[in-house]
């Protein structure tokens, strides 16, 4: 399986890191599967980076292969939506961003995706306005809804399949809103979807 991420997808998020400009199309990058960090297991924080950063982003499951996709008919093809969190080394993306150089490894080292279980698409009502949230320690960071994003779902699924065959099981993160920060041991991390908790899990 492998696992997209849209950057740059929320508007006050793009603001907060300095991005103002809202971009033409989906900016798109990978993270491999051994990013995967499932049922809640701890998050170890890496040796590499001083500044590891949570950004909390719906997570949408790929049920059916598909290539060239079309908005239209993106639906077909995800069937359900979880959470993560794109744990990102800010320090070494900037480094990189003044480099132009790519993201992978600020992005996608191990254990980088913490991911939630899913719920059918069908259970959650209105795709199109879900709210989310993540709590670090108990108070709440980071606010968003999937109205705000700048590329929606059927967007996203439809411009990633015009480059990659997706597959069933495959993971798409769709972007992170405002509140963006570092973690350090001992935090912990809740993230809801609506008002379930889907996320809940420890840095050390
Ligand atoms: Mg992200």
């Amino acid at each position: 399986m492998k696992i997209l991420a849209v950057g740059w997808n929320y508007l006050e998020h793009n603001k907060e890191l300095e991005h103002r400009e809202v971009p033409s199309e989906p900016v798109i990058f990978m993270k491999p599967e051994t990013a995967l960090l499932r049922e809640n297991k701890p998050f170890f924080l890496p040796d590499f980076s001083t500044d590891v950063q949570y950004e909390l982003e719906v997570v949408v499951r790929i049920s059916k292969m598909g290539k060239n996709i079309s908005e239209k008919f993106a639906p077909r093809y995800y069937d359900a939506y979880g959470l993560g969190v794109d744990f990102t080394a800010r320090d070494l993306q900037r480094k990189f961003k003044e480099q132009g150089g790519p993201w992978e490894l600020c992005k996608g080292f191990d254990n980088s995706a913490p991911v939630s279980e899913f719920i059918p698409k069908e259970e959650l009502g209105d795709l199109s306005s879900l709210s989310f949230h993540l709590d670090l320690n108990g108070t709440t960071v980071q606010r968003g809804n999937t109205k705000d994003m700048i590329f929606n779902v059927d967007a996203i699924v439809s411009y990633v399949s015009r480059f990659f065959t997706l597959k069933t099981g495959d993971l798409i993160f769709t972007g992170t809103p405002v509140g963006v920060g570092p973690v350090k041991i001992g935090d912990r991390l809740e993230g809801y979807l609506e008002d379930r908790k889907m996320l809940d899990f420890r840095v050390e």
